[in-house]
């Protein structure tokens, strides 16, 4: 007998109908012998609705009740699904995240995870039921509902995964796993079987929405192995785990790209230890995300930095900058929001010589310039003109034969 996490939301649960889809999948995986604990996050756009809902009603938003509101659609979800469960004969318990021992610190509307105690889940798993957590929530040391951020289901049902040794996190999605990129640009995006932890952290960092990035980090660092499906299809979807067993076989494993990116330019500052040490303390004080970083070779004992952030923050960048112009002796600022990146990924690039020539030399015979380049050890990013990144992706993907059928 195996015990298996399996965590649903959005589309997979958008109305009754779904909700029953759903139940009848947990139904078959009990019947198959295993035991199973559900993670479930709102119906459909539920929650973009509740934000808005708040950005209507109010202006200054408090976070504490900001994470109440949030929750209610989880907390909804989790019922209707336990009911539909009942329905089929199968005795379902739903649990808050408080309820299921998720301490969070008090960082409202984005709180981190400090401790799983699930000790009511493990005892309705010993009384033959099936619990029903709801997603990306929890309570704070100072007992408060708080709630995980976006997407922050993914890190929950991980996260239980983990704390009750669970044989496989089975996160269910609209699409039939990890595509080798968007297939919403490419029709020929293929269904990739077998990733690494690693590969698909870098995919998820350089675009590819899904699973929510946080729960792939948690995955890697506690060895939770995954399985991305669909709960449409319900076929076999993308198996995750610390090794990658086709590895040898492609140099590239996926290509992603991310539109939500600006790029900020902090031009001619004075080539002077402490600058960059400087300007990116005050960047990192407003807690802005900052992604790519380039700093020019210096002329005249001047340079230029040059960085990206995420849309929503490149005002705050743009003012942080400002004030620092005099204090750093720069000379302007500018910020550029037509900008997108598109990233190589493949645990392969480490012993094949030739990757990044080989996409700088597709991006260039598309007349696709390039404006910053970044590496790790198994990505190879470039900022590129936004209107050009699909493009970009559609001519990468076919170079490094990633085309299904290729
Ligand atoms: P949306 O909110 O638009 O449904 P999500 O954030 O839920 O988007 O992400 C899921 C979608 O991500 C899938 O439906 C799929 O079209 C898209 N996607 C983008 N890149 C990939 C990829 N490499 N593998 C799988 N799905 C991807
Ligand atoms: N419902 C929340 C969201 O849309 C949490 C989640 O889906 O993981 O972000
Ligand atoms: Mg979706």
């Amino acid at each position: 007998m195996s015990l298996i996490v399996q965590k649903f939301g959005g589309t997979s649960v958008a109305d009754p109908e779904r909700m029953r889809a759903v139940a009848d999948q947990i139904g078959r995986t009990l019947r198959r012998g295993n035991q199973v604990v559900v993670v479930i996050s709102a119906m459909g756009k539920e929650t973009d609705d509740l934000l808005r809902l708040a950005a209507d009603v109010s202006t200054t938003r408090p976070g504490r009740e900001m994470d109440m509101l949030i929750t209610a659609g989880e907390r909804k979800a989790m019922a209707l699904l336990s009911m539909a469960l009942h329905d089929i004969g199968v005795r379902a318990t739903s649990f808050t995240g408080s309820q299921a021992g998720f301490i969070t610190d008090s960082s409202h509307t984005n709180a981190k995870i400090l401790e799983v105690r699930p000790e009511r889940v493990r005892e309705a798993l010993e009384a033959g039921e099936v619990p029903v957590v709801g997603g990306s929530q929890g309570v704070s040391t100072d007992l408060n509902v708080t709630f995980l951020g976006r997407g922050g289901s993914d890190t929950t049902a991980v996260a239980l995964a983990h704390a009750l040794h669970a044989e496989v996190c089975e996160l269910y999605t609209d699409v039939s796993g990890v595509f080798t990129t968007d297939p919403r640009i490419v029709d020929r995006a293929r269904k990739i079987d077998h990733i690494s932890f690693d590969e698909l952290l870098e995919m998820t960092a350089s675009g590819c929405p899904k699973p929510a990035m946080r729960s792939v980090e948690y995955a890697r660092t506690h060895g939770v192995d995954l399985h991305v499906r669909s709960a449409f299809t319900w076929e076999t979807g993308t198996l995750v785990t610390k090794e990658d067993p086709d590895m040898e076989d492609a140099i590239i494993s996926a290509v992603t790209h991310d539109t939500d990116e600006a790029k900020v330019r902090f031009a001619g500052v004075p080539d002077h230890p402490g600058i960059a040490g400087r300007l990116f303390r005050a960047l990192a004080s407003e807690g802005i995300n900052v992604d790519m970083i380039v700093q020019n070779t210096s002329e005249d004992g001047h340079t230029d930095i040059t960085f990206t952030v995420p849309h929503s923050e490149a005002s705050l960048a743009d003012e942080t900058c400002r004030q620092l112009i005099g204090e750093l002796g720069a000379k302007d600022v500018s910020v550029d929001e037509q900008i997108a990146s598109v990233s190589v990924i493949g645990a392969g690039m480490k012993s094949n010589p030739g990757v990044a020539a080989k996409v700088f030399e597709t991006l260039a015979a598309n007349d696709i310039n390039i404006e910053m380049i970044s590496t790790s050890a198994i990505r190879i990013s470039c900022v590129v003109r936004e209107e050009q990144v699909d493009q970009a992706v559609q001519a990468l993907h076919e170079a490094f034969g990633l085309h299904a059928g290729a």
